[in-house]
């Protein structure tokens, strides 16, 4: 099962990002407990209380999957002391004593694609119905727009990547606002 466990959130005054905390999406599978992308420190009793209500402890977590590695999206990676925490080796700040190479996760619910563009390492999570994008669309809006996001190392390749990720017609969980429901 997938669960939104927070939607995110995204604040911008005067075209600058004042307040960013990206999405967290739990994703069980015969395996593994996954949680996609852990939000910022101020957002840590949100997770673990929503994870409660599912019957879920942070240790219960094994893998942690960073869509990519700004702050915004990794700040509660050490909520979760038991988990394996899996990123792309293209991201600039990628430590290997910290990360494993997303490679080398295997499971066979789980399918992750390359969805660079916002950073170079952006990576997607593929389960079932649903598409977990991070920053690749940070908004619905930027799926309904067709737009890239506005922060991006690569707009090309960021507008190729979201392409991609609306070709695959699933319900897209954004990086700080929630899910598009595309069916
Ligand atoms: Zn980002």
């Amino acid at each position: 099962m997938l669960h939104l466990i927070y939607e995110g959130e995204l604040l911008r005054k005067d075209g600058f990002i004042v307040k960013a905390a990206s999405s967290v999406t739990l994703i069980t599978t015969e395996k593994h407990n996954i949680i996609v992308d852990t939000s910022t420190n101020n957002k840590e009793n949100i997770i673990k209380s929503k994870l409660k209500e599912l019957n879920f402890e942070p240790k219960d977590i094994d893998v942690v999957i960073n869509t990519h590695l700004h702050y915004d999206h990794i700040e509660n990676n050490e909520l979760f002391e038991n988990a394996t925490w899996f990123a792309s080796t293209k991201e600039p700040n990628f430590d290997s004593t910290e990360f494993k190479d997303y490679r080398f996760f295997k499971d066979d619910e789980i399918e992750i694609i390359e969805t660079p563009g916002h950073t170079y390492g952006s990576i997607s999570v593929i389960y079932k119905d649903y598409v977990v994008v991070g920053d690749a669309a940070p908004l619905k809006e930027n799926i309904i727009k067709k737009i890239p996001p506005r922060l991006h190392v690569d707009r090309e390749l960021a507008m190729k990547s979201l392409e991609k990720i609306i070709s695959l017609n699933k319900n897209i969980v954004t990086g700080h606002d929630g899910i598009y429901y595309i069916k």
